[in-house]
């Protein structure tokens, strides 16, 4: 059966990922919460995004600029001119809809055919009995649909305690301007050289028209933007520098994406068309993800050329160019920008990680996340939580690997119950203490202070010494190899149901 959107949203609420948010006053579509296991998994995403395109390359910096900005900066930036989308509604039922959007609904018809029967006719097609093409509302089919008009995206807001036009400013659609804004302070601050790029995570907010399918289209989510500047003067490898740059960042962005553990069949490259291309680009790249409502936009790779800082350059009067020492001038520079939304991110890893498979007849809900991206990487099981050594071994070992890690302790259920939930978390090792472990002080016997590791994927068990956990672990929450750990410790006859 295909992944559904809806099999997504009952588990991440039921499993504490993400929760509609001001549910308890009804909720709301357009905006959700990330709970406590949501949180680790957009935080390990951010994480590793900065770990891998800024903390180890040595022509990246970051910034956490503030999400208010001068007005000014987005009538430079086009924002208050044309962050707009052409919006329409239906005459009858009211319902609002982005005009570009319509015609990729399915449509609902009252065929003259059928004597008026009520049909759904998939996006874009005719309907089989009379041949009609969609003229309506997608959603009530009754009303007709005003003439296009655009609405701006960006949500209007005060600065100070006195709401007019003066002190009107935006909360910020997008991250990628604070880069353009700091350009001079940054280059100044950092002494950088071209090519350099800086990068931002952070909130972003458009009053989308129609928000929906999760978190997939918000009005509040968060991207993760780098602004790649380069020397447009410059060849690599004969070619012009930008153009290079550009490409490097795609291959390098798709690598990212399947070194996580998106799949090769999901994921493909879609180039904009020349009349689809903003006003600002000369050439723009989307990666696709084949979500659970079919192939979509996960991040955009745009060549903005030197647009955004003459922009800025214009409206605010100050001179934002780099010195190029060889050639002796001063030039503007162009700007590769990659630009992923954490949300999309997280929805993508999170389809592409859900499976159900049959483990001796009954069903298993797993979520194969990468180690890395793992909201739990251990969770720590008593056998038996009637016995005070067990439960105390347990939770020394929960304290211990907790300095490195995010690991839990959990002793609500039986084992085999425990493992499932976990399973259905992602958490991809579970540490068991059983009695041989501890032994029995009463009967003299001593344990043998070894614990069992269970592997999520394979359900194979190994028996490992305690004090061998951590530098275990470390090996395989950094993509070491669990048959390589299995060969070594041998796999144990299994310690419990797994
Ligand atoms: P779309 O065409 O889907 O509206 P966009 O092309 O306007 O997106 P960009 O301005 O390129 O998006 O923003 C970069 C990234 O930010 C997108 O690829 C997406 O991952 C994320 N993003 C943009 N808008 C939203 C939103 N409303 N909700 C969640 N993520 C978003």
């Amino acid at each position: 059966m295909p992944l559904t959107m809806d099999t997504l949203v009952s588990l991440s609420k039921r499993r504490g990922f993400v929760f509609q948010s001001s549910e308890i006053y009804g909720g709301t579509g357009s905006v959700w919460d990330y709970g406590p296991l949501g949180v680790e998994l957009k935080q390990n995403i951010k994480r590793l995004w900065w770990r891998d395109f800024v903390q180890m390359r040595p022509d990246m910096v970051g910034i956490d600029a503030a999400i208010l900005m001068h007005p000014n900066v987005w009538r430079a930036s086009g924002h208050v001119e044309q962050f707009t989308d052409p919006m329409v509604d239906c005459r009858e039922c009211q319902h609002r809809f982005r005009a570009d959007h319509v015609d990729a609904r399915p449509w609902l018809h009252f065929c003259p055919a059928t004597k008026g029967n009520k049909f759904e006719i998939a996006a874009g097609e005719a309907c089989p009995r009379c041949g009609a093409r969609r003229t309506l509302c997608p959603d009530c089919g009754k009303g007709e649909l005003t003439t296009a008009r655009n609405f701006n995206l960006m949500f209007k807001t005060f600065m100070g305690p006195v709401e007019d036009d003066a002190a009107v400013t935006y909360l910020r659609p997008e991250t990628a301007q604070a880069m353009f804004v700091n350009f001079e302070n940054v280059l100044q601050s950092m002494r950088l050289k071209l090519p350099f790029g800086i990068a931002q995570a952070g909130r972003s907010f458009r009053n989308e028209i129609t928000p929906g399918n999760f978190i997939f289209r918000t009005r509040e989510f968060e991207q993760m933007e780098i602004e790649y500047f380069v020397n447009p003067h410059e060849t690599v490898e004969g070619r012009p520098a930008d153009e290079y740059w550009h490409d490097r960042w795609i291959a390098d962005c798709m690598a990212w994406f399947r070194r996580y553990g998106l799949s090769e069949g999901n994921l493909r490259l879609r180039e904009h068309e020349k009349d689809e291309l903003a006003h600002y680009a000369k050439r723009t790249l989307d990666i696709e993800y084949r979500f659970p409502i079919g192939w979509s936009e996960l991040m955009g790779i745009a060549n903005r050329t030197d647009y955004d800082l003459k922009q800025h350059a214009k409206f605010s009067g100050k001179t934002l160019t780099y010195f190029d020492e060889e050639r002796k001038e001063h030039v503007v520079p162009y700007v590769i920008e990659p630009a992923a939304g954490v949300d999309r991110a997280l929805l993508a890893f999170l389809a592409e990680a859900y499976q159900e498979e049959e483990v001796r007849g009954e069903k298993r809900v797993v979520l194969r996340f990468h180690p890395e991206l793992a909201p739990v990487k251990v969770a720590v099981l008593p056998l038996l939580k009637k016995r005070e050594e067990i439960v105390k071994t347990a939770h020394g070992i929960r304290s211990e690997l907790a300095r490195h890690w995010r690991v839990v302790y959990d002793d609500t259920a039986a084992i085999g119950r425990l493992y499932r939930r976990q399973d259905e978390v992602g958490t991809p090792y579970c540490v068991t203490v059983d009695v041989q472990t501890v032994g029995d002080s009463e009967k003299g016997e001593q344990g043998d202070q070894r614990v069992t590791i269970r592997d999520r994927d394979s359900m194979q068990q190994v028996r490992v010494p305690m004090r061998e956990l951590v530098p275990v672990f470390q090996e395989l929450l950094t993509g070491g190899d669990w048959a390589a750990v299995a060969g070594r410790f041998g796999t144990a006859a299994a310690a419990a149901a797994g």
